[in-house]
């Protein structure tokens, strides 16, 4: 039974030294608990964020003890009636392969809805997160020019489509050729931008967005947003949802001051946590499965084999490996 813990507390960019494989023993199952094989596990970048102990909205891991984050897994033993043996559920689990677990917080999920997977992409915490960002804050109409950073990746992909949904013209920045050409070609992208090789990120925006842009759903900050900033319309909307080109800056970012801008524009500028709408968590789950069922929204994921990779595929976050969703696959069902 192996388990993933955390070894040391990453300066700058984490490698494979601040994780630890260990051995431990399949706990015996007591009363009102089950046995859970993991079979999914997710990686995150917000989990960057556990591994500093720097004041988050998330409790920091603990040195010498495992990681915790989204995981699909199946009820192989029960003592819990409500999660008979064969139950699949998802829930925030340790990088384990097999775990035992009070139920509390695990959520049963239906095999057939979608593939399992699923649950920890579209239909789990990162659709939502897409969801709410660009629908509650950036309540974007038809027309509009939307403009998403980490376009390609698992909330990325779901802000441009349904932005693409709601009759918007949408704009993706992301890192390669082939993140570009699958934005435009599968997508449906009216335009995308490889920040890497582009230039000047500046022009490259002004060029894509001829009518100026009215929503603005950040995943990365920098520069890319500092383009973006430039040309927002009067009254335009931007979902602070991530800042990943911060995550592993051991300084203060320092960059253009946004204020000025703000205020010419009357624009709003929001951050947010997808728990922060948790009450509205079913609606947005209905209409997101309805339009993967309707073939409205298409999925992508980048799925790394073996629990021993989940920390390659954790880090691969960083450098862009992954289109989609980054999943680990640990075992079969
Ligand atoms: P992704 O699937 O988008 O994976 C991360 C991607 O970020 C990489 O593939 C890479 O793509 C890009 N990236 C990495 N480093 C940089 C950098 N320095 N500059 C620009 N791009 C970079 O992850 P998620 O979709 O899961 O998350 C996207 C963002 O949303 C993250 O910032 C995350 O923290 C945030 N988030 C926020 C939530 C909230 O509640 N507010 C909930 C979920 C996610 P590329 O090749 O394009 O560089």
């Amino acid at each position: 039974n192996k388990t993933i813990l955390l070894a040391s507390r990453p300066m700058g960019m984490p490698t494979s030294e601040n994780f630890k494989f260990e051995e431990r023993d399949v706990p015996t199952l007591q009363e009102g608990k089950v046995l859970l094989k993991a079979l999914f596990v997710s990686v995150d970048p917000y989990m960057r964020g556990r591994m500093s102990d720097a004041e988050s909205y998330v409790a920091p891991y603990t040195v010498g003890e495992p990681i915790v984050g989204g995981v699909v897994a199946e009820v192989i033993e029960s003592k819990i009636p409500e999660l008979p043996k064969g139950t699949v559920v998802q829930g925030a689990l340790p990088w384990q392969q097999f775990s035992v677990h009070a139920g509390e917080g695990l959520i049963p999920i239906d095999p057939n809805l979608a593939p399992l997977s699923y649950h920890l992409g579209i239909l789990g915490m990162p659709g939502l997160t897409a969801y709410f960002g660009l629908l509650y804050i950036g309540d974007p109409k038809p027309g509009e020019t939307v403009v998403v950073s980490g376009a390609a990746g698992a909330v990325g992909t779901v802000v441009g489509q349904i932005a693409k949904l709601k009759g918007c013209r949408v704009v993706g920045v992301a890192g390669s050729e082939d993140k570009i050409a699958y934005l435009k070609d599968e997508l449906g992208f009216d335009e995308a931008i490889n920040y890497k090789t582009t230039g000047s990120i500046k022009e490259a925006i002004s060029n894509a967005c001829p009518d100026g842009i009215d929503v603005y759903f950040d995943n990365v900050g920098g520069e890319i947003s500092d383009a973006v900033y430039l040309r927002l319309n009067n009254f335009a909307r931007i979902a602070v949802c991530g800042q990943i080109a911060y995550y592993n800056s051991t300084t203060v970012p320092t960059g253009m001051r946004v204020e000025p801008i703000l205020l010419k524009k009357s624009a709003l500028m929001k951050g947010f946590i997808v728990r922060d709408y948790a009450k509205d968590f079913a609606v947005a789950a209905k209409d997101l499965s309805a339009w993967v069922k309707e073939g409205k929204l298409k999925y992508q994921e980048t799925i790394t084999e073996g629990f021993e990779n989940i920390p390659e595929a954790f880090l691969g976050l960083f450098s862009g490996q992954n289109t989609g969703k980054q999943l680990v696959k640990v075992a079969e069902r």
